[in-house]
């Protein structure tokens, strides 16, 4: 199985690191295995290598190189989907259904996508002849790799996330040191194995460091031979990257938290909106950063709301993440659980009441479980409706209208996603275009894609991940001019 050796792949080298540490099923909290624990100096080993490949190995200069090489690892990836897709699961806690979509297959697919943009893109501009300042010249503008990008990556999604960097920083040129969560070392490393065994990408374009140790991330986001740090994670330590980054000065891209709103119209199917606001809040435990975890109902349907929802929530319960009917999972860790019991203390300090759940599933004595939980009784300007719980929490709140959804909605310092149902189309669209976010799901469409760029407004990030504007994120803009003859 490739999560047992779980290897660091350092210069096209696979290491078991001279340490190692363990990796636990929050399922069972079962050691599943142990994975390598990197040191310091193999991510300096790492960042030279990278450097080196960036420089000398032509993979920067060479597009139908890279082109091959992504499809011929999305193609190897899609052979190993089996053995990815239990690693992901045992590891992750992910319900397995997820992994034939943006667990897995997805972004395994999306490789894929980004090796033809790199294929179809125009990376050279001819803006013609001009005379600024009396000098005919002829100008072009140029598209390049960034260099080294430094990806540091959480547990949550670990393929989406890792591929979802891997794909258009390589696309465009860049050479990659990916460092993962510690929670999920296996998945990281698989893709190293792949990567090494069986495709052509030259050693040093592709470095995988797992370890237990955050000041891998820190080295990455410090380090001058590092030109760019892609990050996904808390805004809290997106906030620390960026001070990290800050002394080199190099390009930082952030997809962070959200605190994202459903927004149910008073002419919308109130059944079927509070179910599916229900569904997709304890999807994964609420584990995901574009999750909608305030519900916002018409407040002379609210009691009526709070019914529906919390019996959808129930129902769901929680499951082995094994089972492809599950929904809600464990969560990753017993600190993630106590962080999660922390919010739910808050929310009964600030006055809210549980409509279902609020705490640990009676009978679940091994893993790292809470119950789908609704929240009532609380307004917007509560801790509990303004922070990034990350767990299966969902906070209904009563709105007066079209106008005042809005605000609630747009009152909060994250921007990443948000959800719109109503009977008129026109109208939940208007609604829709007033969300200060990144990305809107209007009466359940999906905006998942590797077309489409992902990322947030205000304190959920900077920059955006997949599509072409994802990709552009990890190219530089040279213009030359040549005086004419
Ligand atoms: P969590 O709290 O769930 O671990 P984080 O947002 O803190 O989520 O972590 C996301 C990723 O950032 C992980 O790979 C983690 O190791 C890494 N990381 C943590 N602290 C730092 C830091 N100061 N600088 C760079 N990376 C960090």
């Amino acid at each position: 199985m490739l999560g047992n050796s779980s290897p660091l792949l350092i210069d096209g080298g696979l290491l078991p690191g001279r340490h190692r540490f363990e990796t636990v099923d929050p399922a069972t909290e079962e050691v599943l295995g142990e994975a390598a624990d990197a040191t310091r100096e193999d991510m300096d080993h790492a960042i030279a290598a990278a450097r080196r490949a960036f420089d000398d190995s032509g993979w920067a200069t060479d597009p139908a190189l890279r082109v091959r090489c992504l499809r011929q690892l999305s193609e190897a990836l899609t052979r190993h989907a089996g053995e990815l897709r239990e690693l992901t699961v045992a590891e992750a806690g992910a319900p397995r259904f997820l992994t034939y979509g943006a667990q897995l297959d997805a972004p395994v697919a999306d490789l894929a996508w980004f090796a033809g943009l790199a294929e179809r893109y125009a990376w050279e501009h001819d803006l013609g002849r001009a005379s600024p300042m009396g000098m005919a010249s002829d100008r072009r503008v140029v598209r390049e790799p960034v260099g080294v990008v430094g990806a540091i990556t959480p547990w949550n999604f670990p393929h989406q996330i890792n591929l979802a960097k891997l794909g258009p920083a390589l696309a465009a040129g860049n050479t990659v040191v990916l460092k993962p969560a510690p929670d999920t070392p296996w998945c990281a490393a698989a893709l190293g194995v792949v990567v090494a065994e069986e495709t052509d990408i030259p050693p040093g374009v592709v470095n995988v460091v797992t370890g237990a140790d955050h000041v891998l991330g820190a080295m990455l986001s410090a380090d001058p031979r590092v030109d760019l740090v892609s990050f996904t994670g808390s805004t809290q330590t997106g906030r620390a990257v960026m001070r990290e980054a800050a002394e080199t000065l190099k390009r930082v891209f952030l997809e962070l938290g959200g605190k994202s709103a459903f927004i149910v119209l008073d002419d919308a199917d109130l059944r079927g909106a509070c179910s599916y606001a229900a569904f997709t809040a304890v999807t994964h435990a609420g584990q995901g950063c574009a999750i909608t975890t305030r519900l916002l109902v018409p407040r002379a349907r609210y009691g009526e709301a709070v019914e529906i929802t919390a019996a959808a929530m129930a129902k769901l319960g929680t499951g082995d993440p094994r089972d492809d009917r599950t929904v809600c999972g464990p969560v990753i860790s017993a600190r993630q659980r106590e962080r999660i019991e922390g919010y739910l203390d808050l929310a009964r300090s600030e006055g809210g009441s549980f409509a279902t759940g609020g705490g640990r599933p009676p009978g679940r004595d091994k893993g790292f479980w809470i119950e789908p939980t609704l929240v009532t009784g609380l307004t917007n300007d509560s801790r509990t409706a303004r922070e990034e719980i990350f767990g299966p929490v969902l906070v209904i709140m009563p709105h007066d209208g079209d106008d005042d959804a809005v605000r609630i909605a747009n009152d909060s310092p994250y921007g990443l996603s948000g959800a719109v149902h109503g009977g008129d189309p026109e109208r939940a669209r208007a609604v829709a275009r007033r969300l200060r976010t990144g990305t809107v799901s209007v009466n359940g469409g999906v905006w998942y894609g590797a077309d489409v760029p992902f990322g947030g407004y205000k304190q959920s990030g900077i920059g955006r991940e997949m599509g072409v504007a994802g990709f552009e994120e990890y190219l530089e803009t040279k213009a030359i001019a040549e005086i004419a003859p």
